[in-house]
């Protein structure tokens, strides 16, 4: 115990501090916990805790920067496979066609050795990526900052643009796969990611566009894919790092050296920061260094308990 909470509540309080600001966290957290019987870092803990191969689907492309890929998502993506490896498994990091070389050269930085990487082709329909995605052999599928189907099966950003014609339905098959009974952990922070349909009404009511969407299709910006188990963080990337330090603080701490590494090596590849654009190191607008500082507090609270 640390100030009266267990380690894995702990940690979900530092992974739902709204460290820049976007007024929604709260509220889907408040949701998302409704679902769960305890912390959600520490239930998704204890399903990575289980797992020896992992496909991971992540990827969101930042329109206003010409579609390049954002770092929340790819960077804990890109990390986890240090992480997995480390405990004898090794993962399949599935991304669109175009974010290949970043996520290849992400890994790589990262210190993946055995991983692989997917990329998934324009206009793939649902079947082949299904087979795709049992070809790995997953034991437990990953979805981080993905971005998940509205009600009319159209993809948006956080501004209510259509982002479908970037994204492939990876959030509708690894639902889909979960329904056959295959563990599927969704990390969002916004309410238009794979797992959100969990809490679709929080989103539609909380979060700007989460009803109503700029675009033709009109159905909001909310996700109706969901998960097995949803974790809802103020960044995405936080969530993860929350949920691999419970489950192996050794492992944990091997990957966070790779962090900083692994950033530069993303955004010299053409990543962005969603809210500050290319060049500058960070994920939704808090820079790496405060990225680092965060990822090492969960180290510690994760340590102490153990
Ligand atoms: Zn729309």
């Amino acid at each position: 115990m640390i100030y009266g909470l267990d380690a894995a509540e702990f940690v979900d309080r530092v992974v739902t501090v709204d460290y820049v600001g976007r007024g929604v966290v709260k509220s889907l957290y408040a949701a998302a916990r409704k679902l769960a019987d305890g912390p959600l870092c520490g239930r998704a803990a204890e399903l990575l805790s289980e797992a020896s191969v992992v496909a991971v689907a992540t990827g969101f492309p930042i329109l206003r920067f010409g579609g390049a890929p954002e770092s929340d998502g790819l960077l804990s993506s890109v990390l986890f496979p240090r992480w997995l490896e480390a405990r004898g498994g090794c993962a399949v990091i599935f991304v669109d066609e175009g974010f290949e070389k970043v996520a290849e050269v992400g890994l790589k930085a990262a210190g993946a050795k055995t991983s692989t990487l997917i990329k998934v082709s324009r206009g793939v329909g649902e079947e082949t990526l299904t087979s795709l995605v049992v070809e790995t052999g997953a034991d437990l599928l990953v979805a981080v900052e993905r971005p998940g189907a509205n009600k009319h099966g159209q993809y948006h950003n956080s501004v209510g643009e259509n982002i479908t014609a970037y994204t492939a339905p990876l959030d509708k098959v690894f639902e889909k796969l979960s329904r056959l009974g295959k563990p599927f952990i969704a990390f969002g922070d916004g309410g238009n990611e794979a797992g959100m349909g969990l809490i679709k009404d929080a989103v539609e009511m909380h979060v700007p566009h989460g009803e109503v969407c700029i675009c033709p299709c009109s159905g909001g910006i909310a996700s109706t894919t969901s998960a097995t188990h949803l974790v809802t963080a103020s960044i995405s990337d936080l969530g993860f790092y929350g949920a691999m330090a419970l489950a192996d603080i050794q492992a944990y701490r091997q990957t966070l050296k790779n962090m900083h590494h692994a950033a530069e090596a993303l955004f010299a590849a053409g990543c962005v920061d969603a809210f500050r654009g290319p060049n500058n190191l960070g994920v939704d607008g808090l820079g790496i260094d405060a990225v680092e500082a965060v990822a090492a507090i969960l180290a510690r609270i994760a340590a102490r308990e153990k």
